[in-house]
Parts: structure tokens; C-alpha cells; sequence
């Protein structure tokens, strides 16, 4: 059989290096520049590969291909791929046969890793033999080469749920549903809700389905999720207190746990019933849950000083992250936002604001509408082209009190790489106003 993979970065190498060990004959192909240590690992292990553009007389010729998650279904290569009827699969769905461990798999537009890591975090201290992929870290492909684990927790985006006909994990959680890469989706909510919804296609009576139906629009899109997985629902209502009931009956005290705001109480609450399923010891998971510290750039408390406390949560590109970020913090926030607008609505966050923010300051290209939704509530809105400019007025801005808070609602593009770098100057820059 041979194999066509389309897509040079992480998830295509992995899944070339799989292929290699399986013996499939392979050739992997990108439209741009493969960087320097991927075209050394296919040189290698001697995979065939091109880069600059695709040849479709050589695709063509493949019994399957496997289509790396960054690759859109629209591009030309993929349709005319697609039009020629030969089977295609993601990474995810190519690794997925090359494993005999339990997969729990997380969805959802926010969230994500958080509940991945932690869950991961938690199966470790209960001495599980479990990996995490996905998402995050080192593709799942690439891992399975070296050895196959007992469970794999994987982080799942919507584009990685595309092309998926074989792949079953045991549980699946859809954490909840926002509008995000509605560009990607044609401005289709429906299609994006859909993509993250094949995440329970093809589980069956054994498995689980954990969902949320506390946001809107997934009780919206509910009626599309079609599996026969054990439909388990959440409720925000169950986090009350400290001492949390599952339905084995098993009791978890929480009190221990470092994560702030209501959102991160969701993302443990589909944690905890997950691994529920597992049996685990209460006391291991209550001890694991006192260490699982915030993950950088999301809600990352990473300095104090002179009453005034800093957090990065640069990896807040969408309103509903900003949301739950403004909503766990005390008052007299100084709020940074902007960067490139997706299609942003503010009107969600203007109660919050109203009763929280005392001063916005706009970072970036699209300052205009941030600037728009909040100048009839709030006094004290300024505006920066550059993170410099920002911290040479940050000085006289704040006071003893303050809470600064990076959750910028937007992507990164504009003046930095990514949500890491923008995280990580800001917090240089900090620390370096801190020392002055
Ligand atoms: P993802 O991997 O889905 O992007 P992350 O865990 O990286 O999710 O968090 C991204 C952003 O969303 C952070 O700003 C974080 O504080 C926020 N967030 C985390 N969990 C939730 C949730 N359940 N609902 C809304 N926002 C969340």
C-alpha cells in the first residue's frame, strides 16, 4: 500500500515515521519549505518527500493519504484529492489503528489543555502508564513509533476532529462550544460545532461521551451529536463546594486545588468524572490536584509586588477566555486586549468590565472596535501601537491594588510570532519594570 502524507511539520513527519515502521511505502509532500530537522529525519529513514508545491500525478497514485491538521479540506491539492475518491485520514485517525490503549479524547473551544494536562497530571499520580498527545507536545504518530501506552489523553482542535472514519477513543468530552476559526468553518457555527462533535462519531454502547450543555451554543448544536457512546452531562451546578459527588459514588475534595475561576472548575469537574471511570484512589487524586499548577499563558499568576498582582493570559484569544478571566479577578483591573480581530463581539464582557476594569489598555492592530465596545462605561481607555510604548506608560497607570491582566481577546499576529511569544514578552517586560 502506499501512502501519500500531505503536510511536512510535526503531525506529518510523525505520521511518516509510523508509516516507515509499518513498512508502507510513503511520500510526503508540502506546499511550503520543510524546516531543517524534518528534512534530515526523512533523509534519514530514506522517505521520499517534495516541498514548494504538491505533484498530483504522484498523490494521485496513493491507495491513502493522510492529511495533516493544518492543512484546510479547500485547498486544491485536497479536492481534487478528494474528487478523485481516494481515502483520506488525519494523523489522529492513521494512529489511532496502531494502538490497543484506552484514549480518552478532549474538545471543546476553550479549555483544552488545561483539562488535557491535568488529566494526564492525575493518571500519572495514580501510576497509570498513560501518555498525552494531540494538540500538545510530540505527535501521538511519532510516539506510537517508539511504544504504545496503557491510556493516551489527547487534546484534540477542531481540525484535527476532520477525516477521522476510524478513530473511537473510550471517552470523549466536548468541553463546551464558542464561536473560534469561524474562518476555517466558511463563517459556518454549525460546521465548526459539527467538526468538534465527530468526536463521539464512531464510539459505541462502551464507551463515554462527557458534554456540557451550560454554554449556549452547544445545547443549540446538541441535537447533531450523533453516537452511541453513554451520554454523560455536566453541570456547572455540580462544582458547589468543596466535596464533589460522582455518580459511583465516590466522594472528591477539592479544596486543595491552585487553578482559579469558575471555567477551570468546569475543566476539573470533566477531569475528575472522567477519570472517575478508572476507579481511582480519592486521596491520590485530591493530593495530585494540590499540585497541578496553571499552565503558562493561561490565567498565569506570575508576579507580585507593591499589592500589585500580574497575570498572563495571553493565550485568551477569544472573548469567552476573556470572560472567565476577568470574571475571576478581584476588582481594579488594568485589562490589556487586542491584536488581530476574529470577528470579535465585546457585548459579553461589558457587565464585566463595567464592574471590574478600571482601565483598558489597547495593544495592537485592531484597537478600534475594542475601543468602541467600552468608551460609554469606561473612563480610561488608552490605546498602543507596540508592547514598548504600553510599558513606558504602565508606570504611571498603576496603583497599590491593581490586578494586571494580559487577556487580549484576539490573535497574536500582529506584533508577535504567537500566544507564546506575546506571553513571554509581556512577562520580560514585567519582570524588567519590576527591577527598575
Ligand atoms: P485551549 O487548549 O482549548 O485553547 P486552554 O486550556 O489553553 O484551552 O485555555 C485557553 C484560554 O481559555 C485561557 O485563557 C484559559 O484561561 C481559558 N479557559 C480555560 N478553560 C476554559 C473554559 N472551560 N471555558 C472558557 N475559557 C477557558
Amino acid at each position: 500500500m502506499k501512502i501519500g502524507i500531505i503536510g511536512g511539520g510535526e503531525s506529518g513527519v510523525g505520521a511518516a515515521l509510523l508509516a516507515h515502521q509499518h513498512e508502507y511505502e510513503i511520500f510526503l509532500s508540502d506546499s511550503g519549505s520543510l524546516s531543517d530537522p524534518y528534512r534530515q529525519e526523512l533523509e534519514t529513514y530514506s522517505i521520499p518527500f517534495e516541498e514548494k508545491g504538491h505533484t498530483i500525478e504522484i498523490l494521485a497514485d496513493c491507495d491513502l493519504i493522510i492529511k495533516s491538521p493544518g492543512v484546510p479540506s479547500s485547498t486544491p491539492v485536497m479536492r481534487d484529492l478528494r474528487d478523485r475518491g481516494i481515502a483520506i485520514v488525519s494523523d489522529i485517525d492513521f494512529a489511532s489503528q496502531y494502538t490497543t490503549a484506552k484514549i480518552i479524547a478532549i474538545t471543546g473551544s476553550n479549555g483544552k489543555t488545561t483539562t488535557t494536562t491535568l488529566v494526564y497530571h492525575l493518571l500519572q499520580a495514580s501510576d497509570y502508564n498513560v501518555g498525552i498527545a494531540g494538540n500538545v507536545g510530540i505527535s501521538w504518530c511519532r510516539q506510537l513509533a517508539e511504544s504504545d501506552k496503557d491510556i493516551w489523553v489527547l487534546e484534540l482542535s477542531s481540525f484535527q476532529l476532520e477525516d477521522i472514519p476510524h478513530f473511537r477513543p473510550w471517552i470523549s468530552a466536548i468541553l463546551n462550544i464558542t464561536p473560534d476559526h469561524l474562518d476555517r468553518y466558511g463563517g459556518s457555527m454549525l460546521a465548526y460545532a459539527q467538526a468538534k462533535m465527530n468526536i463521539a462519531r464512531n464510539q459505541t454502547s462502551f464507551d463515554h461521551c462527557f458534554i456540557s450543555l451550560d454554554d449556549p451554543y452547544t445545547s443549540e448544536y446538541i441535537e447533531y451529536l450523533q453516537t452511541d457512546a453513554e451520554k454523560r452531562e455536566l453541570r456547572y451546578e455540580q462544582t458547589r463546594g468543596d466535596v464533589w459527588s460522582m455518580d459511583s459514588g465516590r466522594l472528591y475534595d477539592i479544596s486543595g486545588l491552585k487553578l482559579r475561576g469558575i471555567h477551570n472548575r468546569q475543566n476539573v469537574l470533566f477531569a475528575l468524572s472522567m477519570i472517575d471511570l478508572l476507579a481511582p484512589e480519592p486521596s491520590v487524586i485530591e493530593h495530585a490536584l494540590g499540585s497541578y499548577k496553571a499552565q503558562e499563558h493561561r490565567l498565569e499568576h506570575f508576579a507580585v509586588v507593591d499589592g500589585i498582582n500580574f497575570y498572563n493570559d495571553s493565550k485568551a484569544t477569544n472573548v469567552e477566555a476573556v470572560y472567565y478571566a476577568l470574571e475571576s479577578m478581584p476588582d481594579h483591573v488594568v485589562w490589556i486586549a487586542g491584536g488581530t480581530d476574529k470577528g470579535n463581539d465585546y457585548t459579553v464582557l461589558r457587565d464585566l468590565v463595567n464592574d471590574k476594569v478600571r482601565c483598558l489598555l489597547c495593544l495592537g492592530v485592531d484597537t478600534e472596535k475594542l475601543e468602541k465596545s467600552f468608551s460609554d462605561i469606561l473612563s480610561d481607555i488608552r490605546t498602543y501601537k507596540t508592547l514598548d510604548d504600553l510599558m513606558s506608560d504602565l508606570p504611571s497607570i498603576l496603583q497599590a491594588g491593581d490586578s494586571v491582566l494580559l487577556s487580549p481577546a484576539c490573535a497574536s499576529f500582529d506584533l508577535f510570532d504567537n500566544y507564546i511569544d506575546r506571553g513571554n514578552q509581556f512577562k520580560k517586560a514585567i519582570k524588567q519594570l519590576i527591577q527598575q
